[in-house]
């Protein structure tokens, strides 16, 4: 089967690989119809690692991804061959002490589609993943939804632990398609007003006619000293989606005593500082996200219900041939991308 391969920093090729095949009684073989391109697949892709996790080359990245039953296991009942299913990448053990409080996502075996050491990714033709993986879409999504159930879970899951209050005046800095799927996730439970902040002029545009209340630019206004004018009070929470020093300097500063801060955002560095006096006077809430705790079923019901738009965060559409253009793009964040798809 061909499969899209890292062959170096900034290096990929289109390569021939063996298909994978059902080893267990519980596997499903699945038929990659469309993958996203995630900002996470392209730091892999021009700095051969995030934090510890480092590319041994050979590598396939890519774990956003829409697929389609070929097979299943004897076991298998959840799906059958021909379902369309949103696939979740995290591959937890059950076994460990996390599984068995309930923190999957910080499981000591995890296995995830993509990343290093873990396992290969999604951008190829075929991948096996085990049934309690694959969640039916029951023909109620399209392939573009049922690949952005990957960041949008990651968001919902971001929204969960921030304990959103009701009518809740929040901030979402940075609106990439983890900002966005944050900031659809947050309007779905009735908050009250919604601040966001994005240095991309696409992007901008992108916020404002998703509904946000008010967007800025920091690079061209106060965006703290506009954001507290309308909001003199502060804001009951801050989802810090860009991974960066200023945008946590910029949540502590525009947050209300007693405010949450949300780190969702993953920082191509491995040290932030933090305004410790500020921090401690008002009383902040640090929240961290790792990835989706069992919220992808929770994804495609809001999707299938219509509770959240994602389909305008889709920008761009790439052959597999192109994949390398598509992740030039993103890396680059060239011509107003948010979310670039491939389709296999
Ligand atoms: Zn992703
Ligand atoms: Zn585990």
């Amino acid at each position: 089967m061909k499969a899209v391969v890292l062959t170096g920093l900034r290096q990929m090729e289109i390569r021939d690989v063996p298909e994978p095949k059902i080893e267990k009684d519980t596997d499903v073989l699945l038929k990659i119809e469309m993958v996203g391109v995630c900002g996470s697949d392209v730091h892999y892709y021009e700095t051969g690692r995030i934090g510890a996790q480092i590319v041994e080359y050979p590598f396939i990245v890519g774990h956003e991804c829409a697929a389609t039953v070929a097979a299943v296991g004897k076991s298998v009942t959840g799906v059958k061959a021909g379902d369309a299913v949103v696939v979740d990448p995290a591959i937890y053990c059950h076994n460990c002490f996390q599984c068995k409080i309930g923190r999957e996502n910080t499981c000591y075996n995890l296995r995830f589609l993509g990343t290093p050491g873990q396992g290969g990714g999604c951008l190829c033709e075929y991948i096996v993943m085990s049934q309690e993986c694959c969640y039916p879409t029951k023909g109620a999504l399209t392939f573009e939804q049922a690949v952005l159930c990957e960041p949008l879970s990651i968001a919902a899951y971001s929204v969960e632990r921030a304990k959103v209050p009701k009518n809740a005046n929040v901030a979402i800095l940075g609106a990439g398609p983890i900002g966005l799927c944050t900031f659809v996730s947050a309007k779905a439970k009735n908050i009250n007003t919604c601040y966001i902040t994005e240095k991309i002029s696409e992007r901008i545009d992108i916020a404002k006619k998703a509904g946000a209340t008010w967007v800025g630019n920091p690079d061209k206004q106060d965006i703290v000293g506009e954001i507290l004018k309308q909001q003199p009070d502060g804001l009951d929470i801050a989802f810090e989606c860009a991974g960066q020093q200023e945008t946590v300097d910029q949540c502590m500063e525009i947050l209300r005593p007693g405010g949450t801060l949300v780190l969702t955002g993953i920082p191509r560095f491995d040290r932030i500082s933090l305004a410790i006096d500020k921090m401690r006077r008002k009383e902040i809430t640090i929240v961290n996200i790792r990835r989706q705790n069992e919220f992808t079923q929770n994804s495609v019901d809001m999707i299938a219900a219509g509770q959240v738009d994602v389909d305008f965060m889709v920008t761009h559409h790439f052959p597999l041939e192109e994949t390398q253009k598509a992740f030039d793009l993103v890396a680059g964040y060239q011509d107003g991308v948010v979310k670039a798809m491939i389709t296999m």
